[in-house]
């Protein structure tokens, strides 16, 4: 196993699900959206449009982690419905799409909006916004920080070595009165880093922040403007060989800097995981982060 030394050791991490469980917070989070739809609409549509909202949620959290085809059957619908509501998403993107080629899948604007359809309900641009920001700011304040995440934090701190966080953009989006939705970079950007900022309270530490705006996960440029990033503050060039990066997805956090990047290690965060594993001399798999700790000298 590769042992970087605390000295030269720069730290990387992913949020959402490795230091915080944001996927479990969605739901208490939804009921925020559902309070927003019951200043305008009944108790029984504002209560379907939080549903359909965690249905849609649900779905597409369902078909992403499916990785063999037999996987399918595991999917609320299957990949009939997976494929339908990725078109939904994508309709409702035709702006996004023209300029950027690609569109934000996880836009929780493009989700509400979808809900409320569901319900056979017309929105307005604002409370289609406001049940965005509801949701996002209670799912930020009552995020969970995982065990071990904290500890570690603070031990990196002992040693004086910084750490540096690559975020996936929240893909905060704005709709038209014709339900489209446009894509404002430094406007999704500045939500992101607002709602991060707050987890300071929380005792998460960090010297700076990269977010996936407007070029996200797993792109090389995305994990490029984090080592810029990370350069400027630190006032120096960076050894990818000291640098250690840490995520709950090995695509869309690890790959990227592992292979292409020459980062010293990659730790991938699985929530259940008992036994440290070692994959090889760049990457284990760890259920416990202060078990990152045993790897450096
Ligand atoms: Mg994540």
């Amino acid at each position: 196993m590769n042992k970087i030394s605390w000295s030269n050791s720069i730290w990387f991490f992913d949020i959402d699900d490795t230091l915080i469980d944001t996927v479990s917070t969605t739901i208490p989070a939804s009921e925020e959206i559902r309070k927003v739809f019951l200043a305008k609409y009944t108790p029984e549509q504002a209560m379907q449009v939080k549903n359909n909202f965690n249905n849609i949620f649900h779905l597409m959290m369902a078909g992403y982690r499916v990785k063999n085809a037999d996987e399918w059957q595991l999917v609320p619908g299957g990949k009939k419905a997976f494929d339908k509501i990725l078109e939904d998403i994508e309709n409702h993107q035709i702006r996004v799409k023209e300029k950027y080629g690609t569109i934000k899948k996880w836009s929780r604007e493009v989700f509400v909006k979808l809900a409320a359809d569901k319900a056979n309900l017309s929105v307005t641009p604002e409370i289609v916004n406001k049940a965005a920001d509801a949701y996002w700011l209670i799912l930020t304040e009552q995020t969970v920080v995982y065990p071990h995440v904290l500890e570690l934090m603070q031990i990196i701190k002992g040693y004086s070595r910084p750490i540096y966080l690559l975020t996936s953009s929240d893909g905060r989006l704005r709709m038209d009165e014709k339900g489209q939705f446009d894509y404002d970079p430094q406007y999704s950007e500045a939500f992101k880093k607002n709602r991060i900022e707050l987890l300071r309270e929380k005792g998460i530490i960090f010297n700076a922040l990269s977010i996936g705006d407007p070029e996200d996960k797993p792109n090389l440029n995305f994990f490029q403007k984090g080592l810029k990033i990370a350069e400027q503050e630190l006032g120096c060039p960076i050894n990818t060989e000291h640098a250690i990066m840490i995520g709950d997805s090995f695509e869309g956090d690890l790959q990227v800097p592992k292979e292409r990047m020459g980062f010293g290690l990659v730790v991938l965060f699985q929530k259940d995981k008992i036994k440290l594993k070692i994959i090889d001399d760049h990457q284990i798999i760890t259920g416990n982060l202060m078990e990152v700790t045993r790897l450096l000298n």
